[in-house]
């Protein structure tokens, strides 16, 4: 079959055996699978844990190639791509989402840009039946933006800002008015995706026009998100919230960086990590999809064919697109 490998230089479409039948798993024929940040990294070679000649692709969605978790042969369905240890303190509490040995589909398993991919049962989430394999494949996304807005504890009236407008950043942004913020600003610098957050009716700001307006004693937000995780965004960002607020970090840093310790202090800004997603969120993902309350087609700015794939990389990391989507089988 075709898949798109990861190949340690560079990333190619190559021809791969397909996945072996195995019981207790299932085996998906992909229809539509996204490309996000995670790829570009282990693109890059900065994943500390993909190894040469992984398939990548996390985020998917595809019929059953053949029947498995009491589900039919054809059943639409995504996936909760996280593979626990069941063991450690988190999988044992039940936050296995934050598992210690939180392995993925796509980095640590052949993942779902190829024909088919092999998932272990359990993990499956059928979709309804007349839901859009393409908003399927964004089930994943959207659920990280749910379990940053749920981590958030935003509450109606409240003022959020969102750092970054990439496919996380206005997913982040939508669940953030669904949730009941009266206001969203958007803090990004390329221009094509903060026209994109303005047609979303997102209020476009800059960084520094947050942190005047602070020093003047108006008032910003009571919550941010971090969906950029830039270095110079994390210790710019305690300067962008209320004294009180909430910094949630949805973006991953690849490496430590500096926080003013001092100004989260004085402002008793509380810091709430967040990982992926739990089961429920990705759930209520499909939810908020199937019932039109998230519309993902002005995200979704771009597809291509498996057989380009490898170019699905680079127009993402040029930055003019939202999220592109690989068409491996409509
Ligand atoms: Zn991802
Ligand atoms: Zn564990």
């Amino acid at each position: 079959m075709k898949a798109l490998v990861w190949r340690g230089a560079d990333v190619a479409v190559m021809d791969v055996p397909a996945p072996d039948r195995v019981p207790g798993r299932a085996l998906i024929d992909v229809a539509f699978a996204g490309i996000c940040g995670t790829d570009l990294h282990i693109r890059d070679g900065d994943h500390p844990r993909a190894k040469p000649s992984l398939i990548l692709g996390h985020e998917f969605a595809g019929r059953l190639a053949e029947p498995a978790g009491g589900l039919a042969a054809g059943t639409p369905v995504t996936v909760e791509p996280l593979l626990w240890c069941g063991r450690c303190p988190a999988c044992r509490s039940g936050a296995r989402h934050v598992c210690e040995r939180l392995r993925m589909i796509g980095i640590d398993e052949p993942g779902a840009v190829a024909e088919q991919v092999s998932v272990p049962a359990e993990l499956l989430l059928p979709l309804p039946a007349t839901m859009d394999l393409r908003f399927g494949a964004f089930v994943e996304p959207l659920a990280v933006a749910v379990h940053a807005v749920r981590r958030s504890r935003l509450r109606l009236g409240e003022v959020a800002v969102v750092v970054g407008a990439g496919p996380i950043g206005l997913a982040v942004a939508t669940c953030a008015r669904l949730a009941g913020a009266t206001e969203v600003l958007v803090v990004e610098p390329a221009e094509m995706r903060r026209e994109r957050a303005r047609e979303l009716g997102f209020t476009v700001v800059d960084g520094a026009t947050l942190t005047a307006a602070r020093e003047a004693g108006e008032g910003v937000g009571q919550v941010l998100f971090d969906t950029a995780a830039a270095p110079a965004v994390a210790a710019a960002t305690t300067g962008w919230i209320d004294p009180g607020g909430r910094i949630v970090l949805v973006g991953v840093y690849s490496r430590p960086a500096p926080v003013d310790l001092q100004r989260v202090t004085f402002a008793e800004i509380e810091m709430i990590g967040t990982r992926v997603y739990r089961r429920d969120d990705l759930e209520t993902a499909i939810r908020l999809l199937d019932s039109g309350a998230v519309d993902p087609r002005p995200l979704l700015t771009r597809t291509v064919p498996l057989a380009a794939a490898d170019t699905a990389l680079d127009l993402l990391r040029a930055g003019s697109e939202i999220k592109v989507l690989i068409e491996v089988a409509a």
